[in-house]
């Protein structure tokens, strides 16, 4: 809140001392909805140190969790899991997907077409080459857990329609007793 307030306070500032009436006007809706996105006080439930999440999660899934980096297509033995049971965020165990919602697709990553409800979060992310999406300004919808904010993957349309293309690192498997 008080870090928005003084960007918006600065830019009006700078537009009213360069006599720049025309875009202190244009840009105030702009400013509102940049003040109203971060005034929020939205707090995950699960939060610890850099030390902590790399002790807990181990290099490979640290950068793909907390730095948001993709791994490697068929890189995870779930890309290709089809037995019954349910998917767990690897942060926090919160179960955010269930093998009846999966499909194998030969992509090599671990798709959804649905997560657990009030599971998983979204966001918008920048270029994603693993995902053809080369340029600066190609941006993705990126998913994370609802309760550590772990990055588990991206929304993407796929194989007729969209679909959770998700990190194996990011998820423990549980499969369901015999
Ligand atoms: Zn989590």
């Amino acid at each position: 809140m008080t870090h928005a307030n003084g960007n918006s306070l600065t830019r009006r500032g700078f537009f009213a001392s360069t006599g720049a009436a025309a875009l202190t006007v244009a840009s105030t809706p702009v400013v509102a909805s940049v003040e109203a996105g971060s005034a929020s006080n939205f707090k995950f439930e699960i939060n610890r140190t850099v030390d902590e999440w790399l002790t807990q999660l181990g290099e490979q899934s640290y950068a793909i969790m907390r730095e948001g980096f993709t791994e490697a297509p068929k890189s995870s033995p779930l890309w290709e899991e089809t037995r019954a049971g349910t998917y767990h965020c690897k942060g926090c165990d919160l179960h955010n997907y269930s093998a009846n919602q999966k499909v194998v697709l030969e992509k090599g990553w671990v798709f959804f077409y649905h997560a657990e409800p009030d599971s998983v979060l979204m966001a918008i992310d920048g270029a994603v080459p693993e995902y053809g999406a080369m340029s600066e300004d190609a941006a993705l919808i990126e998913l994370h857990c609802r309760r550590c904010a772990g990055h588990l993957g991206h929304l993407v349309i796929i194989a007729g329609g969209m679909k959770h293309c998700i990190n194996g690192a990011s998820l423990d498997f549980k499969p369901t007793a015999a």
